[in-house]
Order: structure tokens, then sequence, then C-alpha cells
């Protein structure tokens, strides 16, 4: 095509994943084009991690501030969610615009519009206003398209009483009554969002529990406050519809064996899981392979079956975490470059905002054992912090998993106050290669949550000071 624009590198998507790769790439002297259908920064600033952590930040403030008679504080305070939802909004077009400006000052070369592949070295660019389509000729492309929530049936987001993660995080009124169907991480976020706000929150769940993948240990920290905050939980249902009702909806939930239940409410959100979006790249035209998932499957160098043709983020399936996202785009570009990288780390932390917050890193014990090691988990519990008390936050603990024999740090959980925060202590340990004694011999500033970290691995040794 002799009007075709000629790039090195075209990267689809400007989410965490495809925006971090295009500016690596361009720190790489590489010549790149960026395509982006929507907003800047993609589903996690937009309408994912950033705006969901504003909301909890937000809905926090209003909680502690009417709960802290205890600390001879009394206050009643209002929110006004207006407001609230400026704030929020000025903090993601500050987000977004940043990147923005990072990603022109590094030297790519921004295209708006929905880009397909013609063939395997070349993307139409569809623009939005009837615009013709660009055709953009490239030696490497990274395919960096993201997920969108998926929708059950019976519920159709175009609805207005059903409510996707991104229509919760933009809701005009408080509602009264809420159902959320989905215990995952992004349910159960969001339920503590509204049980702060005041709303009755009823979640209903397929499975036995909350966040099954983190063990009972720590969802029956989380159960237990979510349902002190009066959330309410239905397990074992699996929402069939929703009908108007003469006050807001009623949602119908069934289990197994058909029984059912109602539930009223104002409004149902719905999170139960994010797909891959690949429907408007026509994949085949370049013969990329995807799985049954619809996620397109990658090598350790994030490159698909086609050679030349990388995947990263969510649309090349889980981890579907911004941090994985951002990690396999530098990974990607580096490759691109044509440096040996790889996605060889040693651990891809996860953490959920919940009240309190979890965390966890590398291996579980059970999982250290199958991987052929001998496992020992040392503990510290919140309530033996003196940071944590000071913070009126004593739910949970810390758990380091290690090798008895090496002492090598394998894994860590957390649960509770600033977990998200303490998680990077764990992960940098397994990173390196750091003992249980590296960690237990580091001094860590008092009074801090972090030493907790410190003593759980004292704990794992057998000779913590502050727990027996
Ligand atoms: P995305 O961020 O989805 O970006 C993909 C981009 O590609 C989009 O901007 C889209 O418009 C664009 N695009 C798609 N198709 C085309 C096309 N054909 N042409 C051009 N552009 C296209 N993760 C965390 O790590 N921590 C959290 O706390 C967290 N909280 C979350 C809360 C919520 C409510 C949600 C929904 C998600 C949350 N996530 C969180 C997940 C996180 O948002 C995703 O893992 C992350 O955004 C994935 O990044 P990505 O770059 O792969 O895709």
């Amino acid at each position: 095509d002799g009007d075709a624009t000629e790039t090195e590198l075209v990267v689809i998507g400007a989410g965490p994943g495809g925006y971090v790769a295009a500016i690596r790439a361009a720190q790489r002297d590489l010549d790149v084009t960026l395509v982006e259908k929507g907003d800047f920064g993609g589903t996690c600033l937009n309408t994912g991690c950033i705006p969901s952590k504003a909301y909890i930040t937000a809905t926090d403030i209003a909680h502690e501030a009417s709960n802290a008679e205890l600390m001879g504080i009394s206050a009643n305070p209002e929110v006004d969610l207006s407001a609230m939802n400026e704030w929020k909004n000025g903090v993601v077009d500050q987000l977004t615009g940043g990147v923005e400006k990072l990603c022109k000052a590094n030297g790519a070369t921004l295209v708006e519009g929905t880009a397909r592949f013609v063939d395997d070295h070349t993307v139409a660019v569809d623009g939005s206003e009837g615009q013709d389509s660009e055709t953009i000729a490239f030696e490497n492309a990274i395919v960096a398209t993201g997920s969108r929530p998926i929708e059950v049936p019976g519920f159709a987001y175009s609805d207005e009483p059903v409510w996707s993660s991104t229509d919760a995080l933009a809701a005009t009124e408080i509602p009264d009554r809420l159902v959320v169907v989905g215990g995952g991480y992004i349910g159960m976020e969001l339920s503590t969002v509204f049980a702060k706000l005041g709303t009755e929150v009823m979640v209903v769940e397929m499975l036995d529990d909350i966040l099954p993948q983190y063990g009972s240990d720590v969802t029956k920290i989380i159960r237990s406050k979510a349902e002190e905050l009066g959330i309410e939980f239905n397990f074992g249902e699996g929402a069939s519809e929703w009908t108007e009702a003469d006050e807001g909806i009623v949602v119908e939930s069934e289990t197994e064996d058909g029984e059912t239940s109602s539930y009223e409410a104002d409004a149902v959100l719905v999170a139960v899981g994010r797909a891959p979006v690949t429907d408007t790249l026509d994949l085949e035209a370049a013969g990329i392979e995807t799985t049954d998932r619809g996620t397109i499957p990658t090598d350790d160098r994030m490159r698909t079956n086609v050679d030349h043709i990388h995947a990263i983020g969510d649309v090349a399936g889980d981890p579907m975490l911004a941090h994985a996202a951002s990690k396999e785009g530098i990974v990607a570009a580096e490759v691109v470059a044509g440096e040996p990288a790889a996605m060889d780390v040693q651990a891809v932390p996860a953490a959920v905002f919940t009240d309190p917050e979890i965390a966890t890193a590398g291996m579980t014990a059970a999982e250290a054992e199958e991987a052929g090691f001998d496992p020992v988990v040392g503990e510290m519990p919140f309530r033996a912090s003196g940071r944590a008390l000071t913070t009126g936050h004593t739910d949970g603990f810390v758990k380091i998993v290690a090798d008895a024999e090496s002492g090598f740090v394998l894994g860590g959980k957390i649960v509770g106050p600033e977990a998200s925060e303490l998680i990077a202590e764990v992960t940098l340990a397994i990173e390196l290669g750091a003992t249980l004694e590296d960690v237990a011999s580091t001094v860590h500033t008092h009074p801090t949550l972090a030493e907790a970290v410190m003593e759980a691995a004292e704990n794992a040794e057998g000779q913590a000071i502050h727990t027996l």
C-alpha cells in the first residue's frame, strides 16, 4: 500500500500495558506508533484501579470519621456524591493527561482510532467520526487491547438499573439497596464502598465463599468485617434475572438445586469477571491464534504464534492486573528492541483493597510443598503491632513462607492495614532471593506496620520478640 504510514512498532491500546510498552520502546530509540480508540490510560486509569481506589479512600475517610468515638472524636460526615465524583474525575484527568504527555515527550506518535489487522504487517485504523481509515505498515506489533466486564444472561449493562463496575464508579446517586453479583475482588471492593456510603449491600455468589483463592484464614477476616459494615452474603446462588418493581427492582437468584430467592434493590452491580477485547482486531487476518477463553497466548518473551507480533496485559490472560500488564509491556518492548528480555520474574504480587486489605506474593505453603520445598510459615498478627494499635486497625496478620532448609523466602500473605503497600517488601525479598535471616536482621523503622514483616520472618525462625 503506497499510502501506508510506516513504523517500526505499532502498539494497539494505551492502557498500563500499551502506554508503558510505547514509552520503553521510544526510550530504546524505536520509531513507535501508539493507537488508542478511547481514553488514554485504558481501563486502569479511567474505569478501574484509579477511580476505584479514589472511591475507596473517600468512603474510608467518611467511615473512619463517623467511627472514631473511641479516639475521642465525634463527627457526622455528610457525603456529597457529585463533589466526590468531581474530585475522583480530577484525579483521573491528571493521570491520563500526564500519561499522554509522557508518551509524546518520549517521541511516540499517537493515533486516535480503532485498529484492526489487515495482514501480518499492516493495520488499518478506523477513526471515530466517519473519517477515512489510516493504514499503518509495521515491522513489529504489540497487542494491548485489554478486557471488558463479562455480561450475565438476563442482566444487560444497557439497562439502567444493571451496573457494570464502570457504572458503579460513575454513580450519580447513592442507592439505598444494591445487589452485587459476584464476590471476587471487584465485587468486594465496590460492596465495601457502597456499604460505607450507607447502602444496604446484598452479595450473591455462586461459590461458597468470597475471594476463595486467598484461603479461609483470609476470607473469614474479610467476611466478618464486611458483615459488621452491614454487607449480607448469599452463597451458592446464581443471579438469574431482574424485574421492575413498584419501588426499584427485584433480583432473582437460583441455587444448583433450583431453589430461588429474590432481593429487593434499587440497582444490581454485576461483577463476575472480565473477558479479553479482541473482537475489533480481526486477528485472523494476521494469523494470530487465541485460546478457548479468547485470550492471546504468548511465550515468556510475550510473542504470539506470529513471532513479530506480541500480546501483553489483560488480552494475554492471567494475571489480569495493571502491574503485570506494565511489566509485560516492558519485556515486549525490549524484545522488539533486540534485547534478551523475558518475563522471568519470581513473583507478581496481587492486592485487594477491601477493608482490611489483602495482598499476596509468591507461593503459599501448599504450593511450596508441591514444588518440592519443605515450607516453614512465620506469622505476626497485627494485634501485636504497636503501630497497628495506634491506627485502630488490628485485624489480620502477616504470614511469610520460606524453605526450611535454605531459608529462602518463597511467599507472603498479608491481610490488614496497608497490606497492599507491605507486600512490596515480601516481593522484593522473593525477587532478590533473600532468606528469612536477611529479612529478620534488616532494621525496620519503629513504630511501623512493616515491622510485622520482620517479626513474621523472626517467627518463622522461632525467635520473634513480640509473638510466641
Ligand atoms: P486496558 O487497561 O484495558 O487498556 C486497553 C486499551 O486498549 C483501552 O484503552 C481500549 O480502549 C484500547 N483498545 C481496545 N481495542 C482497541 C483497538 N482495536 N484499537 C485501539 N485501541 C483499542 N488492577 C490492578 O492491578 N490493581 C487494581 O487495584 C485494579 N483495580 C481494578 C478495578 C476495577 C473496577 C477494574 C475494572 C479493574 C481493575 N484492575 C486493577 C485491573 C486493571 O484495570 C487491568 O488489569 C489493566 O487495566 C489491564 O491493562 P491493559 O493495558 O492490558 O488493558
